[in-house]
């Protein structure tokens, strides 16, 4: 049943958000780490999806649309991975055009706070470079180091974008319920990306929040990613059993410069995910539109 050369990566970023790739060049590279299927999950947008089907198709892989939302969680923020939901959803378009126009206002008070503090910076390396579709504190961290004004994308963060840094300005989001419908009203189903990430007192405490999310509509955990070691990837899988939901997994690749060439990140040695998973998510959305 599981064929070995059936690998996939379900998680994946590009030029239209954060990802140092444009889309096609992305699927080419995926292609040639021999991957059946891939999702491209930029944040908050699906504008890189044209380009990476039509890449894909020539490839000769599969294109999962998919797109990665922050959401709250009471006081909480978790990382909900939509796939398989319908591009063309006008409903779904305009959600995702909300958080970005949230993301346009946080931007440009990010840029102000930054101006008080008598730093200017250029987000694009090149000019003449398109400006990406969302564009986060990624974007402003590469610049500011490229500005002289951090010497890494981690110090960038924690003088001026993290959480109580100098220019930290919140962003407005969607509740997790509140994503979650959405990308199900467009057909979609939707994955808990990098759990790891979450904080959380204890590992029952975790299990206690997943089972809420699954309360209101998600579909599965990604128990597979690059932050994940063995035990904690064990973890997951064993959660997402107990708890009934399917699996994904994927490498979250960015292929930001400093990190070993794509051909070598792509689908990390630990990030093995089969196509079965894939299957199953399918399913699951070919079960909600029949019942
Ligand atoms: P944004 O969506 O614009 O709020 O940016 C969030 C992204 O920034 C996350 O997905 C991480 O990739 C990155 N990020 C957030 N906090 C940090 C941090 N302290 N150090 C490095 N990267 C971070
Ligand atoms: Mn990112
Ligand atoms: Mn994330
Ligand atoms: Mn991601």
């Amino acid at each position: 049943m599981s064929d070995p050369r059936r690998w996939i990566d379900l998680h994946m970023h590009s030029t239209a958000s954060d990802g140092a790739h444009r889309p096609a060049d992305l699927m080419r590279l995926c292609a040639a780490r021999r991957l059946s299927a891939v999702a491209l999950t930029d944040h908050d947008t699906t504008a890189g999806l044209a380009e990476a089907t039509e890449a894909a198709q020539e490839a000769g892989i599969e294109l999962v649309p998919g797109v990665e939302l922050a959401a709250t969680l009471g006081p909480r923020s978790v990382h909900l991975l939509c796939y398989l939901f319908d591009p063309a959803d006008a409903a779904f378009q305009q959600t995702l055009d909300q958080i970005r126009t949230w993301r346009r206002e946080r931007n440009e008070a990010i840029l102000a706070r930054l101006g008080q503090l008598g730093i200017r910076i250029e987000l694009r390396a090149d000019p003449r470079d398109p400006p990406p579709h969302s564009i986060g504190r990624p974007h402003m961290a590469h610049a500011l180091v490229r500005a002289g004004r951090a010497a890494s994308f981690a110090d960038a963060f924690s003088r001026f974008l993290a959480h109580g840094a100098a220019a930290y300005v919140p962003r407005k989001t969607l509740t997790a319920e509140e994503s979650i419908a959405a990308a199900r009203a467009a057909g979609g189903v939707v994955s808990l990306a990098h759990p790891c990430q979450i904080r959380c007192d204890s590992p029952p405490e975790l299990e206690t929040l997943v089972g809420r999310l699954k309360d209101v509509g998600l579909s599965a955990i990604e128990v597979y990613h690059s932050d994940h070691g063995p035990e904690q990837t064990r973890r997951y899988v064993e959660m997402a059993k107990r708890l009934g939901l399917a699996m994904t997994g994927g490498s979250d690749y960015h292929g930001r410069p400093g990190l070993p060439p794509p051909e070598q990140s792509i689908g990390f040695s630990h990030v093995r995910v089969s196509a079965d998973h894939l299957d199953v998510l399918r399913s699951l959305t070919n079960a909600r539109a029949v019942g």
